[in-house]
């Protein structure tokens, strides 16, 4: 891993080059994403069996042979081991009730005049959550997606999940089954996309697509967007520690492999103020790295974008995590709640030496839908209030009226627009 020192005169140019990640916006993959795209919105269904055929290697001779109904989803679930069962029920009751906290209410209020103003808050009507499902299955993605839109009420839940050579996750369709989500179909990739984007003749079109996958399912998502609402395109996993010394170098040589070892291109950073304990961690590192199942993945992923970073003190150390404004920051330190007050930008921030950001990811109770690539400086987390949405209320009484007529007329002559004047002069009493 690298090292870097907040002393070096070279620091802010390689603290540059660290971040430096274009979201690879391949043309090849966005042209396939796009003929994909036309296809489905052209042949529907058709198109969606043909793809899902060739990709996923299944042999589905129609929709009804990728879709699944409710009574398929609780079959999942009591097909799963008790453990199991009660570890997704405490996960999704943990989240929802979190996700509860994020409600937005509608409010108003009067003027001196009578006049009502005020927002009207109201869930979206029907949502796609893309699960992706091509390498690996990701039952916390069902709930960290569909748990949110359930507690914002929204009525129609509909998951797309690739089953490749046709094998269904009973955790994953569990993990739908005590989400609340409606209807699930065995797809993937960009003709699942289009599918929810533009409907097809069994698909229901859908107002907003949430849910992380890979690059043509980040293609696909960019294209449609417009037709539909989405989440985010999320880039590759971050982690940024910072530790003061007092936490287990095993602890942290941990809490940094769980992030590397999701991609190769995945990013964990460490920020220390003292350069023994910086050797401590790798020291613990090199013993760790062999009993890890994934120290490929670990190994490139440290090796590619991974950090250790010498600070002089904390101040320093939050500074610079808010310049990264990492997707998840771990403050390794005694009195966290006081540190946490000096960041402003992060996806989630994890206090104490407790809390491992794998606790957020699967049952803490945190959406793990989280702004990545210093995004964190203008976005949020996944949560309830994507899946609702406000419209304005203004209810004008007739003495309002009075005062705002002058006003619009006045405005609306400046800006040459006769209809609009008039309209509100109508309105006046002489
Ligand atoms: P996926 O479901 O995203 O993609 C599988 C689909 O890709 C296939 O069904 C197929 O339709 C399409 N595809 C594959 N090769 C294709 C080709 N040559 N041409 C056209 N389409 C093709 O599953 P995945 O591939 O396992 O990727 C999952 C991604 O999601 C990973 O990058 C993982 O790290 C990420 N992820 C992120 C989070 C998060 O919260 N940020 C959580 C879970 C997973």
């Amino acid at each position: 891993m690298k090292r870097l020192s907040t002393q070096s005169p070279q620091f802010q140019q390689e603290l540059q080059a660290l971040l430096a990640f274009e979201t690879v916006q391949d043309p090849k993959i966005d042209q396939i994403v796009a003929d994909i795209c036309a296809d489905v919105q052209r042949r529907g269904d058709a198109a969606v069996i043909a793809y899902t055929n060739q990709f996923d290697g299944t042999q589905a001779q129609t929709m009804a042979d990728l879709t699944l109904s409710q009574d398929d989803l609780k079959a999942a679930f009591f097909r799963l081991p008790e453990n199991v069962q009660t570890a997704l029920q405490t996960a999704a009751e943990r989240v929802r009730s979190y996700h509860q906290h994020q409600k937005q209410e509608s409010w108003h209020y009067t003027d001196a005049d009578g006049t009502l103003l005020g927002q009207q808050v109201t869930p979206l009507d029907r949502v796609g959550i893309y699960v992706p499902g091509g390498k690996a299955a990701y039952p916390s993605s069902v709930i960290m997606n569909a748990m949110p839109a359930h507690v914002a009420g929204v009525p129609e839940i509909i998951m797309v999940v690739p089953t490749p050579q046709g094998e269904r996750n009973d955790i994953v369709l569990a993990a739908a089954y005590i989400a609340g989500v409606t209807k699930v179909f065995t797809i993937g990739g960009a003709q699942a996309v289009a599918a929810l984007a533009y409907g097809t003749q069994t698909v229901p079109q859908v107002d907003k697509i949430t849910g992380p996958g890979n690059a043509f399912v980040a293609a696909a998502k960019r294209r449609v967007f417009g037709v539909v609402g989405i989440d985010m395109v999320a880039g590759p996993s971050e982690i940024l520690v910072i530790a003061d010394g007092s936490t287990p170098a095993d602890w942290v040589a941990m809490d940094l492999f769980s992030q590397a070892e999701h991609d190769e291109i995945a990013q964990a950073i460490l920020i220390a103020t003292s350069p023994d304990y910086l050797d401590e961690v790798q020291a613990a590192m090199h013993r760790l790295m062999p009993t890890m199942p994934r120290r490929a993945i670990i190994e490139a992923s440290l090796g590619n974008r991974g950090a250790m970073i010498l600070a002089k003190d904390l101040d320093e150390a939050c500074a610079i995590a808010n310049y990264i404004a990492p997707e998840h920051l771990e403050l390794s330190v005694e009195n966290a709640a006081a540190w946490a007050q000096k960041i402003r930008h992060a996806g989630a921030i994890f206090m104490g030496r407790y809390t491992s950001e794998s606790l957020g990811d699967y049952c803490a109770g945190p959406n793990h839908v989280l702004p990545t690539s210093r995004t964190a400086r203008f976005s949020s987390p996944l949560g309830t209030y994507d899946f609702q949405k406000r419209s304005s209320l203004i209810q004008v009484s007739e003495q309002g009226a009075q005062q705002l007529g002058k006003i619009a007329s006045i405005l609306a002559h400046g800006e040459n627009l006769t209809a609009h004047a008039r309209s509100a002069e109508l309105r006046l009493k002489d």
